[in-house]
């Protein structure tokens, strides 16, 4: 079952155009990363999905239904950046429950998804705390919490990881993992770094100044890269 469709997709930022008619279709329960080197799209494109930037052509449907005009609270995706902010001044499960919460859903019903969410991500003792309060791995971890509770169609992550040292990297890299199998939702994943790509995609899509290179299986797109960039990218080079 398809998800999410990406149907010749292009954006131009005034005179420039960054991507050029971008097409997937992305099963349900997929994760799929989207890679390539700063600057060759991949925010936007997730952007575009999220809805946080209009799309210059091309059609962009999830669950069937085409989001082209549909405002981002309307389109079930939530998003997790690089650059998230957990409200400094509320505890943990007060930041996991906060969109809940502007929704007006009942006291009982976001106590139990935050519970919930918190298990998933090993954060039960901490929900009291304060964000000051927890290390790096367990902030991001917060954030995730944030779009768990919801339980979006969709998640986007936006190089969610890419602030952290590279144990915890390593570490989280795991878990999300781990996650993705225990909620099965399916998955659009940005980052630039390959080893990300290749342990979390169920297929990676190759991206170079805006077009699609490449999209495969990574063990695929390792063995049989399509070009020259796609080889050197991947760490496999002719
Ligand atoms: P990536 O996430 O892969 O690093 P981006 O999607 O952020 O790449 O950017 C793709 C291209 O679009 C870049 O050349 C960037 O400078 C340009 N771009 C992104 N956002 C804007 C914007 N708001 N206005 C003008 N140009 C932009
Ligand atoms: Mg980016």
């Amino acid at each position: 079952m398809e998800k999410v469709s990406l149907n010749g997709i292009s954006k131009r930022f005034g005179d420039v155009r960054v991507i050029h008619d971008v097409s997937l279709s992305i099963r349900e329960n997929e994760f799929i990363v989207l890679v390539g080197p700063s600057g060759c799209g991949k925010s936007t494109i997730l952007r575009m999905i999220a809805g946080l930037e209009s799309v210059s052509g091309g059609e962009i449907r999830i669950g069937g239904r085409v989001v082209n005009d549909v405002p981002p609270k309307e389109r079930d995706v939530a998003m997790v950046f690089q650059n998230y902010a957990l409200y400094p001044h509320m505890t943990v499960g007060e930041n996991m429950g906060f969109s809940l919460k502007m929704q007006k859903r009942p006291g009982a019903e976001i106590e139990s998804k935050v519970q919930e969410a918190a298990a998933v991500l090993g954060l039960t003792e901490y929900l009291h705390r304060k964000p000051a309060a927890l290390s790096g791995g367990q902030r991001q971890r917060v954030a995730m919490g944030r779009a768990i509770v919801r339980k979006p169609q969709v998640f986007l992550f936006d190089e969610p990881l890419s602030n952290l040292d590279a144990q915890l990297r390593t570490q989280m890299r795991m878990e999300l993992k781990k996650l993705h199998l225990k909620l099965n939702t399916t998955t659009i994943y940005v980052t630039h770094d390959q080893v990300e790509a290749m342990t979390l995609a169920d297929r990676i899509v190759l991206l170079k100044d805006g077009h699609i290179q490449q999209v495969g299986a990574p063990v695929d797109v390792f063995e049989r890269p399509a070009n020259v960039f796609t080889g050197r990218f991947i760490g496999n080079p002719p």
